[in-house]
């Protein structure tokens, strides 16, 4: 088992398989971003020795992500020999759905259970805007691709900046009336890259919370409020489906916090909004054994810090998002 000395059990890793992506929106990279070539990544067999040796260590749910996670080569397969390591229960994936349409069955038999999927709104030229020249239809066929394949239930991540999608939250509200799906609206996060942008155009979860309430009236709190994973729940009355609220600026979760992140290129990084990491690909390149390995990864989560110091001005700058694995 893995334990910070904070006394929290960290169980929950997830892994971006690549930094690259097929979209480049305009809250997470820059356009001229130039992302790590393929040797730097870590490669299948490391992917999957590393979830052996997390699993030996009590981890036991995992998610992908990246960057965007299904443009990887040998996705499925990835996703397959993840599923069958001996103590994971379950894997899940967040993506932009880009490419869900032809894959959303082929990863759904080889075991993956849920997706969340990214869609900060309903207008299309807006969507154009924010992902640089991503096409919503696109998006909206992987949803229906995913749902088809039991990919369920299906999480949408809205994800709002002021200037862009602010406008959009209560039409993306209105979709848990008629599916059974959870909209969950999450805060602007700073990060390395378009830093200014992220700073700038935050709009606090208590702000989206009353810009969906303005036209759709009251929500109503699910779990008597308490945090589903890193959301706050509430439903529209009459609703099939759930809106969520990740407040991760203005609100942090820290306490409850279970995870870790393996980034593309290998390193473990403790917290997400923290600079901190251990390197386990290099070591591995270089020979380590899995023993020298699993005392590396208990000693950094041991290390991890409590959580993030965005109110006083510390941001992490080391890396884009897109490395780390959202
Ligand atoms: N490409 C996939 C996608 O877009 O879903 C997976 C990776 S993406 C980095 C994971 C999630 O992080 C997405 O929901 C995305 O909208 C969100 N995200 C990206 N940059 C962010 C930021 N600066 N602050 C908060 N969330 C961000
Ligand atoms: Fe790509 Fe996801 Fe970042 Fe958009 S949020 S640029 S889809 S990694």
């Amino acid at each position: 088992m893995a334990f910070d000395h904070y006394g929290r059990k960290i169980h929950y890793l997830r892994i971006s398989l690549t930094d690259h992506c097929n979209l480049r929106c305009v809250y997470c990279m820059p356009e001229d971003i130039v992302f790590r070539p393929n040797a730097e990544l870590m490669q299948d067999d490391e992917i999957l020795l590393f979830a052996r040796l997390f699993a030996s260590l009590g981890f036991d749910k995992i998610r992908l992500t990246g960057g965007e996670p299904t443009i990887r080569a040998h996705v499925v397969d990835l996703v397959r020999g993840i599923v069958q390591t001996p103590g994971i229960r379950t894997v899940t994936m967040t993506t932009n759905g880009l490419l869900l349409a032809k894959l959303a069955r082929p990863l759904a038999e080889a075991g993956l259970k849920r997706v969340n999927i990214s869609m900060d709104t309903l207008d299309a030229e807006k969507f154009r805007r924010l992902t640089r020249w991503g096409s919503l239809e696109n998006v909206w066929e992987g949803i229906y691709a995913a749902e088809a394949a039991g990919l369920t239930p299906i999480k949408i991540n809205a994800v709002v900046a002021a200037d862009y999608n602010r406008e959009d939250v209560a039409n993306l509200a209105r979709l848990t009336l008629e599916h059974p799906w959870q909209v969950r609206f999450i805060e602007l996060m700073p990060f390395s890259g378009p830093t200014a942008f992220q700073t700038g155009q935050m709009v606090t979860a208590a702000e989206i919370q009353a810009g969906v309430e303005s036209i759709l009236g009251p929500l109503e709190p699910v779990n008597g409020g308490e945090l589903d994973g890193e959301a706050r729940l509430y439903r529209l009355p009459g609703a099939l489906g759930d809106v969520g609220f990740i407040a991760s600026v203005s609100q942090p979760f820290c306490v409850a916090c279970t995870r870790a992140r393996l980034t593309a290129d290998g390193r473990l990084r403790l917290c997400l909004l923290r600079e901190k990491e251990v390197d386990l690909l290099t070591p591995l390149r270089s020979g380590a054994s899995l023993e020298d390995l699993r005392r590396l990864i208990l000693d950094g989560i041991w290390e991890k810090p409590w959580g993030h110091a965005l109110a006083d001005g510390v941001i992490p700058l080391n890396r884009a998002m897109s490395e780390i694995g959202g």
